[in-house]
């Protein structure tokens, strides 16, 4: 991946903040009695009202704006007639073009008043707290496979499952752009992180096995045992001297 330009950084930041407004508002309307055909509605609304495109839109045959994966659904759910319930886990996951530039984030929440306990509630945390692990490894010079190890490391301790056939991976002009980061591997090894590269980093973990499936609308992936799955994404900048939180 070339490094992006500094014209090219200020849009893309531009873009994240967009990005981060509008998750954190979806997120916080994911309620028990909202469908999510309602969410991705809320979601094409705001992002129209802050200047953003929908940068998920069409991608790769995805019929929506935002992909919305509740419960065992890992990643790229479509939004539809399902309303919400009470203690639903809700994955965001939003990609916003602004400028010709691409930011890619995701947050999960649990819906209605109660709080999550046991193990949903280490799901939760230990997936979010693998995110920021994971960047905290980023640093000109440093490894893809760094990240990988530092974001495993976390979830392992917690005994969680690491979905391993879905990774992230540079973004910015495209939503998708190398390298690959997987969320497992060896420090030391991999691509080198340069400054200036502009990457999306996703941890996706299960409470039961590492196994996914694509459901028969040929999008959504989900656990194949059925266990819940976590998933929180941030698009990073490398900086000269580490990194920079875009989303
Ligand atoms: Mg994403
Ligand atoms: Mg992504």
């Amino acid at each position: 991946m070339q490094p992006k330009t500094p014209e090219e950084v200020e849009a893309i930041r531009r873009s994240g903040r967009i990005l981060n407004t509008v998750r954190d508002e979806v997120a916080q309307a994911a309620k028990p009695g909202v469908s999510t055909r309602e969410l991705a509605d809320m979601t094409r609304e705001k992002l129209k009202a802050h200047g953003g495109e929908p940068a998920f839109a069409g991608y790769m045959g995805f019929p929506d704006v935002v992909c919305i994966s509740v419960n065992d659904q890992v990643v790229h759910g479509v939004p539809g007639s399902y309303v919400l319930g009470e203690g639903d886990l809700v994955s965001i996951d939003l990609g916003v073009l602004y400028q010709g530039m691409i930011t890619d984030s995701a947050v999960t929440v649990v819906t209605g008043d109660q709080r999550p306990t046991g193990k949903v509630r280490t799901l939760l945390k230990a997936t979010e707290e693998s995110l920021y692990a994971g960047i905290d490894q980023v640093k000109p010079g440093e490894r893809v496979g760094d990240i990988g190890n530092s974001v495993q490391r976390r979830l392992l301790r917690d005994n969680l499952s690491i979905v391993e056939t879905l990774v992230g991976h540079g973004v910015g002009h495209e939503v998708h752009e190398q390298p690959e980061i997987p969320n497992f591997g060896m420090a030391g090894t991999g691509s080198m992180l340069k400054e200036g590269m502009t990457i999306a980093i996703e941890p996706m973990a299960t409470l039961g096995g590492k196994t996914v499936h694509t459901e028969s609308d040929g999008l959504t992936i989900s656990t194949s045992d059925h266990s819940l799955s976590a998933h929180f994404e941030h698009t990073v900048l490398v900086t000269r001297d580490g990194f920079e939180i875009l989303t």
